[in-house]
């Protein structure tokens, strides 16, 4: 007869596939909230950018690069992060399926226990939750062309919902908005902002345009020893990574 005595605990474990990631890449972990488009919408989020729930995911983004010590650098833009991690890192036994549900659980309950501080005068009204997705990048130069990809993709939503949310709140309904966005080029759009609504778009907020930048502060960066102790401090910047330089400028970071 079948009983509990004859399961065999290896035969049991057998049915969990390997999930094991490259040795020796770059581990990209990008988490994005599920459906935070209704989730902006319940909350009532700034269109087209709420600067406090941005300020909120990049607390979180902190407190990730604090709890993990292998996460070099993080790119985040409206309700995604990406968390970098050091080549060599051995977390996890570079397992997928556990590296990116510890990141992505650990960020998401710092959202739900911060949420209060950044939205003081808001109830949070159902639990928020994110999924996170693993990529290994075999080369530092398609790492860097990731990021960038990132950011190119920042620029180019916030350009459009800039221009689309000042046709609505002009009027317009949410189709016209979109039949008159539709093919236009970047050039065009800049124009329409400033000829139509006097909004230079390179005079936005740099958080809108850039998204943010979390690493460690190089040590004796600012060459103030009595600074020293910041060393190796978790700061959030709103850089250019599309640009070499930054690299160049920073190679503490990723090289
Ligand atoms: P999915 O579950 O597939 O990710 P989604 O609704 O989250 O669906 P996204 O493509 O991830 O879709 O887009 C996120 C949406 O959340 C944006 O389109 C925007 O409407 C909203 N959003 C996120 N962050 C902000 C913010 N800081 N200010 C205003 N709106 C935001
Ligand atoms: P890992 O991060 O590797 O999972 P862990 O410390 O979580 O490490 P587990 O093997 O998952 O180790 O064991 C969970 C531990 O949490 C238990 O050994 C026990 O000490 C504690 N624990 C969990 N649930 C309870 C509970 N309901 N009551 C008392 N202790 C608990
Ligand atoms: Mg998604
Ligand atoms: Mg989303
Ligand atoms: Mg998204
Ligand atoms: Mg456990």
């Amino acid at each position: 007869t079948k009983n509990i005595g004859k399961i065999e605990p290896e035969f049991i474990r057998s049915f969990q596939f390997e999930n094991k990631l490259l040795p020796l890449t770059w581990v990209v972990v990008r988490i994005d909230g599920c459906h935070f488009h209704r989730f902006s919408d319940v909350h009532e989020f700034e269109k087209p950018n709420d600067e406090q729930a941005l300020k909120l995911m990049n607390s979180c983004a902190v407190a990730v690069l604090e709890e993990f010590e292998d996460i070099h650098f993080a790119y985040g833009v409206s309700d995604e992060y990406s968390f970098v991690l050091k080549k060599e890192s051995e977390l996890y036994k570079r397992q997928s399926s556990k590296k990116k549900s510890a990141i992505t659980s650990f960020f998401t309950s710092t959202y739900v226990l911060q949420w209060g501080e950044f939205f003081p005068h808001k109830e949070l009204k159902y639990p928020p939750s994110f999924d996170g997705r693993a990529v290994c990048y075999p080369t530092y130069n398609i790492l860097l062309d990731y990021l960038a990809w990132r950011q190119v993709d920042c620029h180019i939503n916030n350009q459009y919902n800039t221009c689309f949310w000042m046709l609505v709140k002009s009027g317009k309904t949410k189709t016209q908005s979109q039949d008159y966005l539709k093919g236009t080029q970047t050039r065009e759009k800049n124009e329409l902002l400033s000829r139509q609504f006097g909004i230079e778009y390179n005079a936005l907020p740099v958080i809108f345009r850039m998204g943010s930048s979390v690493f460690r502060r190089k040590e004796a960066e600012n060459g103030v020893v009595s600074r020293k102790k910041l060393e190796g401090e978790v700061v959030v910047d709103h850089c250019n990574i599309i640009e070499r330089c930054f690299w160049e400028e920073h190679p503490h970071i990723l090289s």
